[in-house]
């Protein structure tokens, strides 16, 4: 191809400037033409875009969010929406298109390639981790980073006042940012949507730790496996335990992407732009095992993601 566009859809994260950097110099490097969408899918019906030099993309490899702005839209839920879409990079001469975002950005993109059949390469943009087939998603590490942060401020007061704390992260439908944030930061319970978990067990289990001289207890909570202040003043109430909740919210969004997240974002960017050149369509690049891989772009948002299994019997081990 000789005329693409990339943007950023849905949730931000860290590491999506360094993504569409490099798939911008990746383009200019080629001699192809590049557009620049702001604020996703909303941006490109209202026809929001421009065409990116390399000075466009200068000085945001080192921060979170993202340059070209991200937004929800209501609009490209229905076929007409992606078909006005189409015909705004028709009008421009763009032959292909590089979405980068999470699930829904990804269906959305999905959706737009069986319709009109536009070369389409998706980037799993979000902190969440959730995205089929790869075991990494652009955001994931500073964020999960951004916890263990909160993690280690938490447990200084904890132990010094004998407390419970109870603590929300992010991940509405996946636990991978409560587990692994939960295995690095120490955490005694990790509760996750993905697993059952019984609390008054949990409240046993606590008040027996207490007995023995535990000094306090760290509660990792996923959104999606209930709601942080219920589960907390059930523990209160129940263990008579000093119990406090903190709820991380979109702190856990922002921040200076690591140095993980700066590489692969580009690594991703940078294959992004060759495939959709070379005239590939319809696939996500992601990692498995520390490599890039390719990912079906339907079977990656048609199928759901497991918890790594060995990363739940760890977080069991290490209680
Ligand atoms: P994320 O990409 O972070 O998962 P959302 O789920 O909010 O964020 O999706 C971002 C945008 O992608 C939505 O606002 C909508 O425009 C588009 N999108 C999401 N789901 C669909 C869908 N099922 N069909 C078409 N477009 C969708």
């Amino acid at each position: 191809l000789k005329s693409i566009a990339v943007m950023t859809s849905g949730g931000d994260s860290p590491g999506m400037n360094a993504a569409a950097r490099a798939v911008v110099r990746t383009a200019l490097y080629e001699g192809v033409k590049v557009w620049g969408i702001r604020d996703g899918y909303h941006g490109l019906l209202e026809e929001n875009m421009f065409e990116m030099e390399s000075k466009d993309v200068g000085d945001i490899i080192q921060r979170g969010g993202t340059f070209l702005g991200t937004a929800r839209c209501k609009r490209w839920k229905t076929p007409e929406g992606r078909m006005l879409g189409y015909q705004h990079l028709v009008d421009r001469g763009i032959q292909g298109l590089c979405v980068i975002g999470g699930d829904g950005s990804l269906r959305g993109a999905s959706l737009l390639s069986q319709e009109t059949g536009i070369p389409i390469v998706g980037l799993p943009g979000t902190i969440d981790n959730d995205v089929w087939g790869s075991d990494y998603t652009i955001g994931c590490d500073t964020a999960a980073n951004t916890i263990i942060d909160a993690i280690n401020k938490l447990r200084d007061t904890a132990s010094a006042h004998r407390r419970v704390i109870v603590m929300e992260v992010m991940g509405r439908s996946s636990g991978w940012l409560a587990l692994v944030s939960g295995i690095s930061g120490g955490a005694e319970y990790i509760l996750v949507p993905e697993e059952p978990y019984d609390l008054d067990k949990l409240c046993d289990d606590m008040k027996n730790a207490y007995a023995e001289g535990k000094r306090y207890i760290l509660v990792v909570v996923a959104e999606g496996a209930g709601n942080a202040q219920e589960i907390g003043d059930f523990i209160a109430k129940k263990t008579e335990l000093d119990t406090r909740v903190t709820v991380l919210g979109h702190i856990q969004r922002g921040g200076s992407p690591t140095v993980i997240d700066r590489v692969r974002a580009s690594q991703l960017g940078e294959q992004a732009a060759l495939a959709l050149i070379s005239g590939l369509s319809d696939v996500v690049f992601g990692f498995s095992k520390g490599r890039v891989v390719s990912i079906d772009l339907h079977d990656s948002v048609n199928n759901k993601k497991q918890l790594d299994p060995e990363y739940l019997h760890l977080a069991k081990v290490l209680f």
